[in-house]
């Protein structure tokens, strides 16, 4: 394999669409909604939902757009995905448990560590 490019070039020098895709190529972040959560400020500290249906959780999670706290697949109720199909509110936080993880249910992408990583999304250039 010998590199055709020593000068003499036949591809159009300064194509600026294909500078831009590859400057902007860069994957960081495989989740694009990383970077519109918001600084929520959680509404409880249990799941609401279970609470009015008597029944009890495993772990709970927190909505990063709103602040819903609900319970997660772990539990009966299953409320964070409920919560989820329900608004399409894309990332919930895991809560409880003090961890640093986030879970993306449109990507079903684990975000981790997620205050790092959310930062990192929030700084790049679009
Ligand atoms: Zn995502
Ligand atoms: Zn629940
Ligand atoms: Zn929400």
């Amino acid at each position: 394999m010998t590199e055709p490019g020593t000068g003499t070039g036949t591809a159009a020098p300064g194509d600026p669409a294909r500078a831009a895709v590859e400057v902007g190529a860069s994957a960081a972040s495989a989740c694009e909604h990383l970077a519109d959560t918001k600084d929520v400020r959680p509404q409880s500290n249990t799941c609401p939902e279970c609470l009015a249906s008597g029944q009890s959780w495993v772990e709970l999670r927190l909505c990063q757009e709103c602040g819903t706290v609900a319970c997660c697949d772990s539990s009966n109720g299953k409320h964070a995905t409920a919560h989820f199909a329900a608004t399409g509110h894309p990332i919930a936080m895991a809560f409880d448990t003090g961890e640093d993880w986030g879970w993306c249910y449109v990507d079903e992408l684990l975000i981790m560590p997620f205050d790092e990583l959310r930062e990192r999304a929030r700084v790049q250039p679009s």
